[in-house]
C-alpha cells in the first residue's frame, strides 16, 4: 500500500529534533511509501538567472510568465510547515537566488524557524564577496558555490561571464568569515574532465572545501549538449583512486555525494552521480518551486500547488496537503530512459 505520514512519538515538548515548544510530540520525519525519510527541503526563490551556463540556460533567462515568486513571509511559512514535519535543513536555490534583493530576509526567516538547523544556499557566486557577510549575519550555515572550471577562459565559455577571479575571491572571503561549511559544485563535462580534476585537486590542496562534481543530467532543453558532453562519474572516481584518494564516511543528512579524501589535501573531492544504480533509493529531499509548488521529483511531472495556502496562512491545511502529496512520490526518476519529466532546465526548479 502506498502511504505517507509524519511519524510521531510521544515526548516532552522541545525534546527532539523538529519539536517546537508546545507541540508535545516528537516528529521523527516525513516518510514516503518506499520508507524514505525527508529532512531536507530545497527552496527555490526565483527562476531568474544572470548567467548563461551551457547546460542550463545557454540563451540566458527568458521571461515567459510574470515574475511572481514566493515572498519572504511565504518562504517562512513553507519552511515552518516542513520543519513541523521533521525537516531540519533548507537549501535556498533558484535560478540565481542572489539576484533577489530580499535574500538576507529570506535566509533570516528560514533560520528563525524552530527545528531548522542548517540554512544553505547554492549560488553562482557572481557577487559573493559583497554579499556573503550579510548572508552569514542573517543565519546562513552552508554555502555551495558553482564553479565548473578553474580556467578563466573555460569559465567564461561555460557561464557567459568573465567572473572566475571574482567568484574565487568571494569563496575565499566566505572561508575567512568562518562559514561552517563551504563547498564547490562543478558539472562534470567531457570538455573539462581530466584537466579540471587536476586543477580542482590543486585548488583543495590548502583550501578546506569540498568540491563535488555533478554528473551532467539530461533535461528537456539540453538533449544535444548532453549527448556531446555527458561522461560517467566513474571517470572522476577512477582518476582519484589512481592517485590515492579514498572514500570518506557520510553524515546522516549528507546529500547524495560520495566524497573522497587524500592525506596531502585539506579539502575533499566528491561525485554526485544521478545515473548510478540505486541513486533514488537514498532520496532525502523535497523541493518547493519559486511559484510555491511542491515538486516530489526533480524529473517528475507537474507539482502540487501550495501557494494559495501560503498566501492565506493556513498551516494545518498546508501540512495535510503536503502529506497527501507525498503519497504520490515516485520510486525514482526515469533519466535512464531519456525521460526528464517536464523539467526543461534546472533553473526552473533549483536543481
Ligand atoms: N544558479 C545557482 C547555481 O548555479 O549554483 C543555483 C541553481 S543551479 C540550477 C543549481 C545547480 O544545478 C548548480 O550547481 C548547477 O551547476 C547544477 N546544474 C544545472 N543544470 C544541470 C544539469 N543539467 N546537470 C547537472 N547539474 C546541473
Ligand atoms: Fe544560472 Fe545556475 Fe543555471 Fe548557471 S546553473 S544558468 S548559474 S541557474
Amino acid at each position: 500500500m502506498i502511504f505517507a505520514h509524519a511519524r510521531r512519538t510521544a515526548g516532552p515538548a522541545g525534546a527532539g529534533e523538529g519539536t517546537r515548544a508546545g507541540e508535545g510530540a516528537r516528529v521523527d520525519g516525513l516518510v514516503d511509501g518506499f520508507g524514505r525519510r525527508f529532512h531536507y527541503l530545497r527552496l527555490s526563490v526565483t527562476e531568474v538567472c544572470n548567467f548563461r551556463c551551457t547546460y542550463c540556460l545557454p540563451d540566458g533567462f527568458r521571461k515567459t510568465a510574470p515574475l511572481t515568486f514566493l515572498t519572504p513571509l511565504e518562504c517562512e511559512r513553507v519552511v515552518r510547515a516542513f520543519a513541523g514535519l521533521g525537516v531540519s535543513k533548507v537549501r535556498v536555490t533558484g535560478g540565481e537566488p542572489s539576484v533577489r534583493r530580499d535574500l538576507p530576509e529570506i535566509i533570516a526567516r528560514a533560520a528563525s524557524v524552530p527545528g531548522i538547523r542548517k540554512v544553505c544556499i547554492t549560488t553562482n557566486g557572481w557577487n559573493l564577496g559583497r554579499q556573503v557577510a550579510g548572508w552569514r549575519d542573517a543565519g546562513l550555515t552552508n554555502l555551495n558555490v558553482s564553479i565548473d572550471s578553474l580556467d578563466r577562459e573555460g569559465f567564461r565559455r561555460i557561464t557567459g561571464h568573465d567572473r572566475l577571479p571574482a567568484v574565487v575571491a568571494g569563496l575565499d572571503r566566505a572561508l575567512e568569515l568562518g562559514l561552517p561549511v563551504v563547498k564547490v559544485n562543478g558539472v562534470l563535462l567531457r570538455d573539462t574532465a581530466e584537466a579540471g580534476f587536476e586543477a580542482f585537486a590543486d585548488f583543495v590542496r590548502a583550501r578546506p572545501v569540498a568540491v563535488r562534481f555533478i554528473e551532467l543530467m539530461r533535461t528537456g532543453d539540453n538533449a544535444d549538449f548532453f549527448a556531446d558532453q555527458h561522461v560517467p562519474g566513474a571517470r572522476l572516481t577512477d582518476w582519484l583512486t589512481a592517485r590515492g584518494w579514498t572514500p570518506r564516511a557520510r553524515a546522516f543528512d549528507d546529500g547524495p555525494a560520495i566524497e573522497m579524501v587524500h592525506p596531502d589535501h585539506a579539502g575533499r573531492i566528491g561525485l554526485i552521480a544521478p545515473y548510478a544504480p540505486g541513486f533514488c533509493d537514498g532520496c532525502n529531499r523535497l523541493r518547493i518551486t519559486a511559484r510555491g509548488q511542491l515538486r516530489l521529483c526533480l524529473f517528475g511531472e507537474l507539482g502540487v500547488g501550495l501557494k494559495d495556502l501560503l498566501e492565506a496562512d493556513e498551516p494545518e491545511a498546508l501540512r495535510a496537503r503536503i502529506l497527501r502529496a507525498l503519497a504520490g512520490k515516485p520510486a525514482g526518476h526515469r533519466l535512464h530512459e531519456a525521460d526528464s519529466g517536464d523539467t526543461r532546465q534546472l533553473a526552473q526548479f533549483g536543481g
